[in-house]
C-alpha cells in the first residue's frame, strides 16, 4: 500500500515519540543509554538498505525520549531525510516549538553540513556524536559549521561516543554491499 508522505510522517511522528507528555524516561544516567538506541535504530535503518545512521533526541533536562529515527533517504527517495533533521521535525512539530533549547541529541555519526545547520536553528542543547566522517562531516571536517561566523548557535558538542561501535555498523554495512554477489535488488 502507497502511503502519501503526510501519513508516513504521521506514523513515523507516532513511533518516533514515545510519551506526548515526556513522562518516557530514558534514563538518569542519560549518557549512555540513548545512544544504544540511536545504534538501535541505526541497525533497523540498515535492515531496509539505508547507511546505517540513527538519532535520538532525549530532553536533557530529565532524560524523557523525544524522537528516534534512522535514515529514511532510500525507502523515501529523499536526499534530504537524514535521521538528525527526522527527529528534530518530529520533536519540534509534537512539542510545538521551534527551539528545542533543553534538547540534547545523539548521533551515531558525526552530521553533515546539513543537518549541522539544522541543529544549530533549533539551538539544541548539546550534541553528541559517535563516528566520525572525513568525508561528509560538517561538525569537525569541511565547512566546520558551528565555527562559521554566520553560525549564530553552537551547541556543547562531545564527538566520538560509541565510536567503535557506530564506525563499525557502518564499515560493516558498506563491505557487505560491495560483497561480490551481494545483489543490489536483493534487499526485497
Ligand atoms: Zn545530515
Amino acid at each position: 500500500m502507497l502511503l502519501a508522505g503526510a501519513d508516513i510522517f504521521a506514523r513515523l511522528l507516532d513511533r518516533c515519540v514515545v510519551s506526548r507528555h515526556g513522562a518516557a524516561m530514558v534514563s538518569r544516567v542519560h549518557r549512555p543509554l540513548p545512544m544504544e538506541l540511536a545504534l538501535h535504530e541505526a541497525r533497523a535503518g540498515a535492515e531496509l538498505g539505508e547507511v546505517p545512521v540513527g538519532a535520538v533526541l532525549v530532553d536533557g533536562r530529565n532524560g524523557a525520549l523525544l524522537a528516534r529515527a534512522h535514515n529514511r533517504v532510500e525507502t523515501w527517495s529523499d536526499p534530504t531525510a537524514h535521521a538528525e533533521l527526522l527527529v528534530i521535525q518530529v520533536a519540534a512539530r509534537r512539542l510545538g516549538l521551534k527551539r528545542l533549547v533543553e534538547a540534547d541529541l545523539y548521533v551515531t555519526l558525526e552530521p553533515c553540513a546539513m543537518c549541522a545547520a539544522a541543529i544549530s536553528l533549533a539551538r539544541l542543547r548539546r550534541l553528541y556524536f559517535g563516528a566520525y566522517d572525513p568525508k561528509g562531516g560538517g561538525v569537525d571536517h569541511g565547512p566546520r559549521i558551528f565555527e562559521q561566523p554566520t553560525c549564530h548557535h553552537r551547541p556543547e558538542i562531545v564527538g566520538g561516543l560509541e565510536e567503535t561501535r557506530c564506525a563499525a555498523l557502518l564499515r560493516e554495512f558498506f563491505a557487505l554491499r560491495r560483497a561480490p554477489g551481494e545483489a543490489e535488488d536483493g534487499r526485497g
